[in-house]
């Protein structure tokens, strides 16, 4: 079986393959690695091999490594989960970038809550790009709305769109997905936004993500292995 270093280095080299098979330059993509259910020392471990942006989903779990991993310089961590409004403070404290921003809600708090000595609290709207009902982020037609009152709070800074696609092999549904959530990017960068992040892209399908434009993609089995039931 291949170590957690191997199976990093692979997706790293699957990421350069991407990028340069459609020639964007080869710092256009960054690897947040998503560590969820996996301990701390995983993460350490990681570190220490050079992977800084760590991803996490769950308030509790996210507290409890960011505090035992406090003496590593430069960690970035990012929140990706959907957040519930009663449990913002921790994240707006702790995390340098939330993913999962669906509704002015929680924005607001978030804002709200970021201590000035943080500096600002980096966003992406989640956009549900399948139209599935069950699925949060929200709909297309109200990216423009919610990305105005998101940037005109005081203490985040709106980076771009996130969306999580259709679980499916079809490959062209999933890069037509991934295609609805770079134009509706361009359209906010049209109106004036300077918007530089799509998060797009997991282990199964990060290659279509990053033909589609994905600037970050989110990797959690292909770097850290099998999470078990019900993550
Ligand atoms: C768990 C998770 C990931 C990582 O998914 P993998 O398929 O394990 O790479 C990415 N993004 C979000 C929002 C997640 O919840």
């Amino acid at each position: 079986m291949a170590t957690m270093f191997e199976a990093w280095q692979d997706v790293l080299r699957r990421i350069d393959e991407a990028v340069v098979s459609i020639q964007r330059p080869r710092d256009s993509v960054r690897l947040l690695a998503v560590s969820k259910t996996f301990p701390a020392e995983s993460v350490r471990a990681l570190y220490g091999h050079g992977q800084h942006a760590f991803g996490e989903n769950y308030v509790q779990e996210f507290i409890a490594k960011r505090e035992a991993l406090a003496d590593l310089d430069g960690i970035e961590w990012h929140f990706i989960g959907p957040l519930q409004s009663n449990k913002t403070r921790s994240v707006a404290e702790g995390a340098d970038w939330v993913h999962a921003i669906d509704r002015l809600k929680i924005a607001e708090r978030l804002s709200a809550q970021r201590p000035d000595a943080c500096g600002e609290l980096n966003v992406c709207l989640q956009v549900n790009v399948s139209g599935e009902t069950s699925k949060s982020g929200v709909a297309p037609d109200g990216v423009a709305a919610l990305a105005a009152e998101v940037a005109a709070l005081p203490r985040l800074k709106l980076r771009g769109l996130m969306c999580i696609p259709e679980p499916t092999d079809d490959k062209r549904k999933l890069s037509s997905q991934f295609a609805l959530l770079r134009k509706l990017q361009q359209g906010l960068n049209d109106l004036g936004y300077q918007l530089d992040t799509l998060s797009m892209g997991m282990s199964a399908d990060l290659d279509i993500a990053i033909a589609e434009g994905a600037t970050l993609v989110r990797i959690g089995t292909a770097i850290f292995g099998q999470r078990t039931a019900a993550h």
